[in-house]
């Protein structure tokens, strides 16, 4: 499962971050998933439930926020969404897009850390 990796990935970094900031659990994590990063949130979600196990991600919350995904149009300099199967061509000027301007993110916007006990 491709889910898996990225999640794995995710924990991995998420406790690199944490512990750079000297915490030793992580609560939440945040990450921005692009329409067309090709990563479906339920089975990431899934996966993370997964990969956290034995961690100091354990008992952290994975947060998604969706970015939508958006092309450019040079013909009428605007942006359009692109829609989900993607379609590259401008709803207004009818021509095809060359610039995609958002939706393939993948990474990590946050990490909710538990300060270590003194
Ligand atoms: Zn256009």
């Amino acid at each position: 499962m491709h889910e898996l990796s990225i999640a794995t990935a995710i924990v991995e970094r998420a406790e690199e971050i944490a512990r750079a900031e000297g915490a030793e659990d992580v609560s939440a994590v945040t990450v921005r998933v692009g329409e067309l990063a090709g990563v479906v949130p339920d089975a990431l979600h899934f996966a993370f439930e997964v990969a956290r196990d034995g961690t100091a991600l354990a008992g952290a919350r994975l947060l998604v926020e969706q970015v939508t995904a958006r092309a450019w149009c040079d013909g009428c300099a605007q942006e359009f969404t692109v829609g989900m199967p993607p379609f590259f061509w401008c709803p207004r000027c009818d021509r095809p897009s060359q610039e995609l301007r958002s939706g393939r993110e993948l990474e990590i916007t946050g990490v909710e850390a538990v300060a270590a006990p003194l």
